[in-house]
């Protein structure tokens, strides 16, 4: 893994191991997807569980109790976006019918494979080898970790019953190397799933994503399938406990809070009551990086909600970095893990050829001298390397 490089890193930033909860919100949104239908009226109450849209094949619910209270405009990482808002009850009513008939006792497989391409989007089709993702790639980010910290008797008890059920013949957890309460304790528990293999992972930045992780392991993607924590998490409260994703742990940190931490949270909440209420901040303008210093994007937070892809928030000192004139250098292209010419990502027809290919993981702004980032040539903007 001759191109992957460990990111440098304030270790003094350390996140904190309790978990802070965020599960009583006033209100949440739940934004309007296209072709998706809005099942549910005005002023109508909902139970947790209870469906708001739907495409009939995939559907997104309510994750409070309460009443839709109307359409609001809120933002997301996808920009600006109409949002169903649901105004809480705090009553935690659920709804009661089961929303599927595959439980942890009754995996069939045919149904299973089904849930798993609807929900999430994973083909389980032809694999043989199934690896668990509990890498968290960017700095000062511990969501994966903690879901495994958290839920990994769960997530053993699923990987031995997908084992049987699936023919699957090799079982990876793959753990970071620096996650030492996690290897301890899955240490001790091993012995009794034969079948699961514990591989720990250098901290080098993107063996969380799953091309470079395959890679590494030696496996045939064809033959693969890679199944973040977090999602898995999503999987096993759907299978075990009938349980609809409703809520879901984000990593708040970074250097300008004093209290880095792991927040368990509704999806829908908006950003800014919720960092209000358990977050404390150091003085000074600030700069929120959604999903990472490296591959995420600085928002502002007015009016953004937690969306289910949203995995952690960094807040940093707010940063007026003048770029430079190109010296030439060569790192940028060094660096580039897909072998592409950063420099040319601003020729129009350049970018447009390669745009999939890049994985704007940001490696190419890091490393550079004069501070260019790249970034905005991937989103379009003018042509302002030197
Ligand atoms: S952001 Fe794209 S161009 Fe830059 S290093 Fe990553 S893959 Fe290469
Ligand atoms: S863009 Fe930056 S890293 Fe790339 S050659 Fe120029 S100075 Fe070096």
């Amino acid at each position: 893994m001759e191109k992957l490089l460990e990111l440098d890193k304030d270790d003094n930033i350390l996140v904190s191991h309790t978990i802070l909860e965020y599960n009583s919100p006033d209100y949440v949104y739940i934004p309007l997807h296209p072709n998706y239908q809005i099942v549910v009226s005005q002023n109508k109450h909902v139970s947790i569980g209870d469906i708001i849209l739907t495409n009939h094949v995939k559907s997104y619910t309510s994750p409070i109790s309460g009443t839709i209270t109307g359409l609001k405009s809120v933002t997301t990482l996808n920009g600006k976006l109409s949002a169903l808002e649901i105004k809480n009850d705090f009553k935690e009513t659920k709804k009661l019918a089961p929303t599927h008939k595959i439980t942890l006792n009754n995996l069939n497989k045919e149904a299973f494979a089904k849930l798993l391409k609807q929900e999430y989007d994973l083909d389980l089709t032809n694999k043989t080898s199934l690896v668990l993702n509990c890498l968290d790639d960017e700095p000062y980010v511990l969501t994966e970790n903690f879901y495994l910290l958290l839920y990994y008797e769960g997530f053993l008890e699923l990987l031995d019953k997908l084992s049987k059920t699936f023919n699957i013949t090799s079982i990876t957890l793959a753990v970071k190397s620096t996650s030492s309460e996690n290897i301890n304790k899955l240490l001790e528990c091993l012995g009794m799933y034969p079948l699961i293999n514990l591989q720990i992972i250098p901290n080098l930045y993107l063996l969380g994503h799953d091309e470079f992780l395959l890679k590494y392991l030696n496996l045939n993607p064809a033959e693969s399938l890679v199944i973040k924590a977090s999602t898995f998490y999503h999987i096993y409260n759907l299978v075990k406990r009938n349980r609809q994703k409703n809520t879901e742990l984000i990593t708040i940190s970074g250097p300008m809070l004093k209290n880095p931490s792991i927040i368990q949270t509704k999806i829908g909440v908006l950003a800014e009551p919720l960092i209000k209420n358990l977050i404390e901040l150091e003085e000074g303008e600030k700069d929120f990086y959604i999903n990472g210093l490296m591959s995420g994007k600085i928002m502002d937070l007015s009016k953004f909600i937690i969306t289910e892809d949203i995995h952690s928030i960094i807040i940093t000192e707010k940063k007026e970095t003048k770029e430079g004139k190109c010296l030439n250098c060569g790192l940028c292209l060094e660096v580039c893990p897909k072998n592409l010419n950063p420099l040319l990502l601003k020729n129009p027809q350049y970018l447009a050829k390669n745009r999939e290919k890049c994985l704007n993981c940001g490696l190419c702004s890091y490393i550079c001298p004069v501070y260019i980032n790249f970034n905005k040539y991937l989103k379009g903007a003018e042509n302002n390397v030197s």
